[in-house]
């Protein structure tokens, strides 16, 4: 930082020969873009130190909340083949839920089958005839990044109520879905709970008491550790992507998010970096045309 503005990046690049010094570098720039995703943008700023006023930085997380369910059907599906992801559905966007397809690995899967010893292996076997779908929640943001023991961050989410509640529902469309296509069983991602085989007991097991501590819950997209805001005291950045408290810093990452978007993340994102960049080479006409692109 020079004169409060952001000067450039210096650091160490990681790798190189085993027993060797870190090899260092500095760049100067009048322009610094910040880019290291939801998770390490917020430990790279706070490295800067200047994100105290607001209290934002790695606050406010949303995650996408997500299960699954494995279905048993009569049939041989074979759901490793083909394209993945190849149906959604956002007919329950009014609820906060949408549906997406899926398919993990084979031993993952597995894993999340219920019962042991020869229960388990005869479940395992049936996998061939086995179909996976699964269901994101549009969530609050309950998480949090800080840094961890070493460079690595640590991630605390606490799910808010009415998730946890959105969640359950979920999983008893996916469960009904299922059936109605013919599933024998549906094993959902209720950890130790019994195999659903009618929509009565998918209707019941969201109404049981559950320790959600249970529920195999997944998420693929953190967002908002560094939140774009109108006001200094809400969130790290302005609608620019340049940083309240370190000018000439810009953030143009799924941090920036102010909150869940209820959609896959990566276009989006490359929308909110590409807009970042339109106003960058508006504002900065010279560095626009010293760039090939
Ligand atoms: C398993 C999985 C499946 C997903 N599936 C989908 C999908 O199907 N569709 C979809 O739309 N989205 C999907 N996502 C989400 C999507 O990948 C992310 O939302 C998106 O890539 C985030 O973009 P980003 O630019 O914020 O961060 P990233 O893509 O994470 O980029 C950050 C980069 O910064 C680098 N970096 C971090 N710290 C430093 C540092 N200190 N110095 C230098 N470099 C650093 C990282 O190595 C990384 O390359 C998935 C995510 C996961 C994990």
């Amino acid at each position: 930082m020079e004169r409060g503005r952001a000067a450039g990046v210096e650091g160490r690049l990681l790798g190189g020969e085993p027993g060797a010094p870190p090899r260092r570098f500095r760049v100067r720039a009048k322009v610094v873009v910040a880019a290291c995703g939801t998770l390490h943008t917020p430990l790279l700023l706070g490295t800067a130190g200047a994100f105290r006023s607001s209290g934002a930085l790695g606050h406010g997380v949303t995650l996408h909340p997500a299960v699954r369910v494995v279905a048993r059907f009569d049939d041989t599906l074979n759901g490793w083949d083909g394209a993945l992801q190849s149906v959604y559905s956002d007919h329950f966007d009014p609820e906060g839920i949408k549906l997406v397809g899926v398919y993990s690995a084979v031993n993952v899967l597995a894993a999340g089958l219920p019962g042991v010893g020869p229960a388990l292996r005869r479940r395992v076997r049936a996998l061939p005839r086995c179909a996976v779908f699964g269901a994101m929640i549009h969530d609050e943001g309950g998480g949090r990044v800080r840094r961890g023991l070493g460079r690595e961050p640590v991630v605390t989410y606490a799910m808010a109520p009415r998730d946890l509640a959105r969640l359950r529902r979920a999983i008893t469309i996916l469960s009904e879905m299922a059936l109605a296509a013919g599933a024998r069983e549906v094993y959902t991602a209720l950890l130790g709970a019994p195999p659903i085989t009618s929509m009565d007991a998918a209707r019941a097991a969201e109404r049981a008491p559950v320790d959600a501590r249970r529920i195999e819950c997944m998420a693929f997209h953190p967002l908002g550790s560094a939140r774009v805001a109108n006001d200094p005291r809400r969130g790290i950045v302005d609608q620019s992507g340049e940083c309240f408290e370190l000018p000439g810093l810009f953030v143009a990452d799924g941090s920036i998010l102010p909150t869940s978007i209820g959609v896959n993340s990566q276009v989006p994102i490359m929308a909110m970096a590409t807009r970042i960049a339109w106003r960058m080479a508006e504002r900065f006409p010279a560095l626009a045309a010293a760039s090939p692109a």
